[in-house]
């Protein structure tokens, strides 16, 4: 056959894609085999039944053709709307690109601000399509690496250094943050701000956990002096309301930047089912509710695993203030992240995901993603601890 592009077959570098584990619990699970999964970042409970009744009602009143490309004109300001109240900044509908899902979102944020072979910068550790989705979009992806110790907070310096360095054209945040479940402070921000100023760089920040906060709260850079002008926040129903197969979320960006990446959906995706987004917008008008009860579950069960892990020794957490995920440090096992997670599906088929899927800054780490019932949490949690121990002791 003819030759693929280099676009599309470099978008993992050649290498893994970083869910091995996870495909191996899905086909162990497939074979019969009892594993408890705590990899992806999926709820266990399904989209609110009230949510599916709208949308039904929607495509059954005829919402089933072609909806309006840049999204339907009451769920644009509806999340305008939402964003104003929220962060302070004055936000309207012309501000708002709905997309299929954040992940979409991202791709066009990122096609948006890069020619081809401009360098964007990303965090690490990092959500597994960043770098995979920064080449989709013909750019080379540039890790800014964080330590551990610092929370897994990046320093702005070293964000100037590298956009110097690379002349890069975006830098992508993501705040409450998945693996690592830090939520940024305001300075942390302010000086992550200053340096896209400084670079003259477009700042893309991914906030689709900012309904998941535990402690603390999320700051959108958006609200930041000068910020508003240069940086397009991605959002997304997926994780605030239990929506991930919705595939519905937005971007908001300043008005020139919408007109151009409505000229993209409609080259590329041509938009969103309009049912979907009467759905949206049904679930949005019901108020804080909803996305409170889908959130309520991760503060409760990551309290009662911090608890666990007091316990125990040969583990420690990562200080985290959101999302729906621990970082859980087992360098003490001497064993790399990676191997860890495969020993432990193995051995007491637990499946949790390697830190190393994240990114070179999470190795020797894993992350837990707190989405199975509370008691069957608690108990894998013990399990991983102990089996962390007899690595430990006899490291
Ligand atoms: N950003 C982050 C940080 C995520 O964790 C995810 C999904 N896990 C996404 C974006 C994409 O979400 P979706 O496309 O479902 O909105």
């Amino acid at each position: 056959m003819p030759q693929l592009s280099t676009r599309i077959t470099s978008l993992n570098e050649g290498g893994s894609d970083g869910w091995e584990v996870f495909y191996r619990a899905r086909a162990l699970v497939a074979a019969g085999e009892q594993v408890t999964e705590l990899t992806i970042g999926e709820h266990d409970i399904r989209t609110d039944s009230a949510v599916l009744d709208a949308m039904n009602a929607s495509a059954q009143g005829g919402h089933t053709g072609y909806a309006m490309v840049p999204g339907i004109a009451p769920l644009r300001a509806e999340i305008a709307a939402r964003v104003t109240a929220r962060t302070g900044v004055p936000t309207g509908a012309a501000n708002v690109l709905i997309t299929p899902g954040g992940q979409a979102a991202l791709f066009a944020a990122h096609l948006a601000v890069l020619d081809p072979g401009d360098t964007a910068l990303y965090i690490d550790p990092f959500y597994a399509t960043y770098p995979g989705t920064i080449r989709a979009a013909s750019g080379v992806a540039v890790p800014v690496r964080t330590r551990a110790a610092n929370a897994f907070l990046p320093s702005a310096q070293a964000i100037e250094e590298l956009a110097f360095e690379h002349e890069a054209r975006s830098l992508l945040i993501n705040t409450p943050n998945n693996p690592t479940g830090t939520v940024y402070p305001a300075d942390c921000l302010q000086a992550i701000a200053a340096a896209c100023q400084h670079r003259d760089l477009w700042l893309i920040s991914d906030e689709v956990y900012d309904t998941q906060v535990w402690e603390g709260a999320h700051l959108s850079p958006r609200a930041l002096p000068g910020m508003a002008e240069r940086t397009l926040v991605v959002g997304s129903m997926s994780k605030s309301h239990a929506m991930t197969g919705s595939r519905i979320g937005w971007i908001v960006a300043p008005e020139p930047v919408i007109e151009r990446l409505i000229d993209l959906a409609t080259n590329t995706t041509y938009g969103v089912p309009g049912f979907i987004q009467d759905a949206a917008l049904f679930a949005l008008r019901t108020g804080d509710g909803p996305e409170a009860a889908v959130s309520a579950p991760f503060l409760r069960r990551r309290a009662r695993v911090l608890e666990e892990l007091a316990r125990h020794e040969s583990v420690t957490a990562i200080p985290s203030q959101g999302a729906m995920y621990l970082m859980l440090d087992i360098r003490r096992t001497g064993l790399s992240g990676r191997a860890f997670a495969e020993a432990l599906l193995d051995a007491r088929r637990i499946a949790v995901m390697p830190g190393e899927s994240f990114g070179q800054s999470a190795a020797g780490h894993i992350r837990v993603a707190l989405t199975v019932d509370d008691d069957s949490l608690v108990r894998a949690i013990r399990c991983l601890c102990t089996f962390a121990r007899e690595y430990a002791d006899a490291a």
